[in-house]
This record gives structure tokens, sequence and C-alpha cells, in this order.
């Protein structure tokens, strides 16, 4: 068995029992304009960012506040912009939906581009890789990817690309809706896997880093399932703000920012 890190996500981790108790509330947690404190900026000066505070290390609540790679990094780019920023906490379904409609500029959350919703918004450039892993209990007869086919349900977030291979149909790779089990976050589908409701749960593989790290008994399976880019999410309309985003991600990764960011909430294998 596989040595377990030491925690370095330790303040991601202690904070998964308050998100559990959150549950499908996606918003109630913090709602918090962060930068209030520095006084109320007119609108064109206020950079909103959507996301879902449930999905360590890149974007959890610590002491009411939304912390992480994501908000971190959207910080930085604010800065960058001489804009406020300011973090609008929702369900991962509603982020997409919060650009289309400008409520938010911005969507940062651990979010993979995909052709899909490259239908209905942009993506800056791509700051992050993501994998999909799958979360067992140890004593799982679940060892591969292959074995999901074997009538396993299996837990996911709802909307994410998680969700998205798993319950296509097995022609195209997935297991079918009837085999998935969707949760409003990663929390809720972890807290399912250990009451036995699912078999296994699809997630991206830093918050499955910090939810094993914070359940007894739960090990992430050695095989990836899909590599894939994270990026910000943009509306298409906006051409402006993509292209000062992608000028201000290109100099925080020229100067080490970005790398500092990711550094201080991933530890190196
Ligand atoms: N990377 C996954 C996706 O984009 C999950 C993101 C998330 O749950 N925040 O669908």
């Amino acid at each position: 068995m596989k040595m377990k890190k030491i925690l370095a996500l330790a303040a991601a981790a202690a904070m998964m029992l308050s998100l559990a108790a959150c549950g499908s509330n996606g918003g109630s947690a913090a709602d918090n304009g962060q930068s209030s404190a520095e006084g109320e900026t007119s609108g064109d000066d206020v950079l909103i960012m959507a996301t879902n505070a449930a999905f360590p290390p890149y974007e959890y609540v610590e002491n009411n506040e939304v912390v992480g790679i994501d908000a971190e990094i959207a910080q930085a780019i604010a800065e960058d912009l001489g804009m406020t920023l300011q973090i609008d906490d929702m369900d991962f379904d509603s982020i997409i939906p919060a650009i289309t409609t400008g409520k938010a500029d911005i969507g940062v959350a651990g979010m993979t581009v995909t052709e899909e919703r490259l239908q209905n918004v942009s993506f800056s450039d791509s700051y992050a890789t993501g994998v999909q892993v799958i979360i067992v209990p140890e004593d799982s007869d679940i060892t591969s990817p292959d074995d999901l086919a074997n009538d396993k349900m299996i837990g996911v977030q709802q909307g994410t690309t998680g969700h998205i291979y798993c319950a296509d149909t097995p022609e195209n790779g997935g297991f079918g809706e009837e085999h998935v089990a969707a949760f409003p976050n990663g929390a809720s589908a972890v807290e399912a896997l250990k009451t036995g409701k699912v078999d296994c749960v699809v997630i991206d593989n830093e918050p499955a880093k910090a939810f094993v790290e914070q359940n007894e008994g739960l090990k992430i399976l050695d095989t990836e399932f899909v590599v894939e880019d994270y990026a910000i999410a943009i509306a298409k309309d906006n051409e402006e703000l993509l292209e000062k985003v992608n000028a201000s991600l290109a100099k925080l990764k020229e100067d080490g920012t970005l790398q500092q960011i990711i550094d201080k909430y991933i530890t190196a294998e």
C-alpha cells in the first residue's frame, strides 16, 4: 500500500468536515466579497470570480473565506489588472451560466477545457493540469477503470468532467447513466462512498488526495483515468478580458508567481 503523504493539506483537510456539513447548499458558505474590506469600488473595477469552493486545494472555505490555488491566482490577476477581486461561491453547475449571463466575469474552479463548454464560453490559456482518478475503499475489488464496468455504482460531482465521462455510453468509454450517482460536490460523493452508497468516486486528483487524507480507509487507484487542462472561463463576447487575463497569466508564469502559488498548496510527490 502506498504511504500516505504528509499532511501538507492539513488545513484543507481540516475543513472538509465543515464542507460536508454544508452539503448541497452550494453557496451559503461564502458569497463573500473578500475584498470589501478595502472599500467598495465601482462595478468596473471589480472582477467577479465564480467558483465552487468545495474543491481543495484549488478552492475551499477557511475562516469563512474562499482560499486555495484558484483564489490566489485570481487575486494575482486582479491585482495585475488593477481590479478588486470578488469571489462568488456557487454550485459547479452554475458557474458557466453565471459567466454567460454576465453575473460573473471569470469562472475559476479547476475547470477543465472541453469542446462542449467551449460552445458556451471562452477559456484562457491553461494554468494547471488535472487528472481524473478513482477513489475506492482500501479493501475494494476495483483495481482499474475496467472494473467499473462490472455493475458498480460510481459517485461523481454533478456537471463535472468525471460525471460526463462516466455517464457516457460504454461505446464512448463510459459506464452508462444508471451506474452513476451525481452529488453536489466532492465531499458529499466521498461521504456516500464511506457509507457504501457508491463503490467508488471519480474526481480530480488533487481534491482526491485531500479527501483521502481526511478519510480513513480510502485509497486512490494508481491508474490515471483521464488527463485534462484547467483554464479560466470567460464570456465569449468579452474578448478584451480574455486577452487581459491571458497577458496576466503569462506574467505570473514568467515571474514564478504561479508556481509559488501551486507549491504553497501542493507538495511535490
Ligand atoms: N475538472 C473538473 C471539471 O472541470 C472538476 C472541477 C470541479 O469540480 N471544480 O469538470
